[in-house]
């Protein structure tokens, strides 16, 4: 399962006059209810990606070298920790 999580801005018209409603929506299918503050969707967002991140020991140390998220379990850093002997060699 896949997390990109998106904040998605609505225009609104209603009785305050023209503005904006936001809301998060992440590929998994999580949604949150509308809101006229745009900071709490950004809030919504950190808090959903903190409740679905992997364990920190199986996050990603460079997300953008190895193309994941630091959300995701990233092969690549695990291979790294995993590889026999490595201590030793770096030691
Ligand atoms: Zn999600
Ligand atoms: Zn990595």
């Amino acid at each position: 399962m896949k997390h990109r999580p998106k904040v998605r801005k609505q225009a609104r018209y209603g009785g305050e006059g023209p503005g904006f409603d936001y809301r998060l929506e992440c590929t998994c299918g999580h949604r949150t209810d509308w809101t006229p503050i745009p900071g709490a969707s950004e809030q919504a967002k950190t808090e959903h990606l903190e409740a679905v991140a992997v364990p920190e020991e199986d996050r990603c140390r460079d997300p953008k070298t190895h193309k994941t998220r630091w959300w995701e379990f990233c092969p690549v850093c695990a291979y790294q920790l995993a590889l026999p002997g490595f201590e030793e060699i770096t030691a």
